[in-house]
């Protein structure tokens, strides 16, 4: 699947509970010919296999946070880059506080980076952290991993509870990917006007989140981070019920042409 068109890809649209229809999270950007991989999901790699995609077409690698539904399958999507040929750098965007440990899981895993025949280029990012290139990227800090404040400091850990949602420019469109938040008032403010937004459903309030979208504009909307059927449903009967016939229900291998 190598056609110029703009699209985002969904390639694990599960919560953090695995399922076995659904890889957990992953999407991939597509600007023309090359890709963004944004989280990495248990079941990603091969989902990516799985929609035709072209590893060496990986320009950047995007992770909210550190939670396993979100990045553990790094070291795997790293290696099936490697063996694939790759010879140029590859940027790899996370939160600030997981460079260090996963360049020592890296070393763990022997994808030694003075080993691969390419640049493996960890940039540890904060809120507000941006780059501008054939995408631009800006990271919103959110509340999702405040819940293990009380913990951390109780056995002095050095986390920092980073979690990224993300705005990201594309053409002359924009997406807003929630990754996974706190809930909704995390992001509220960051919604409006956007030609997309993916939201995750696992830690909103649908009553409120559908109450919400009556007072803003956004071209389509994207629900992901799924659990069992029954939420699905619910999320379809509360978009019927408000009229919203721009929200898309997310599944494995959905493309959405931007
Ligand atoms: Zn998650
Ligand atoms: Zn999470």
């Amino acid at each position: 699947m190598t056609t110029g068109k703009n699209e985002f890809i969904v390639l694990g649209s599960s919560s953090g509970l695995p399922q076995a229809d659904r890889a957990t999270a992953g999407y991939v950007l597509k600007a023309g010919e090359s890709l963004s991989l944004i989280d990495c999901g248990g079941g990603v790699t091969s989902s990516f296999l799985k929609r035709g995609l072209d590893p060496l077409a990986i320009k950047r690698i995007l992770v909210s946070h550190s939670h396993p539904d979100h990045c553990c399958e790094l070291p795997l999507f790293i290696q099936l880059i490697y063996l694939s040929g790759r010879k140029e750098p590859l940027d790899i965007y996370l939160p600030s506080e997981f460079v260090e440990p996963f360049r020592a899981y890296m070393n763990a895993t022997y994808l030694i980076a003075e080993k691969l025949p390419f640049e493996v280029r960890l940039i540890g990012c904060e809120d507000g952290f941006g780059f501008e290139d054939d995408i631009s990227v800006t990271t919103v800090a959110n509340n999702h991993l405040q819940g293990y404040a009380g913990l951390l400091e109780k056995l002095d850990l050095p986390n920092k509870m980073q979690c990224h949602s993300l705005r990201i420019e594309i053409g002359d469109q924009t997406i807003f990917y929630s990754a996974d938040i706190g809930a909704l008032d995390d992001i509220k403010n960051h919604l409006d006007g956007h030609s997309l937004v993916v939201l995750e459903s696992t830690h909103i309030d649908l009553d409120q989140f559908f109450e919400f979208t009556q007072g803003i504009s956004v071209g389509r909307y994207l629900i992901s981070h799924l659990g069992r059927a029954d939420e699905s449903e619910l999320i379809r009967v509360l978009s019927e019920k408000y009229g919203l016939g721009n929200l898309v229900i997310a599944e494995d291998g959905m493309t959405i042409e931007l």
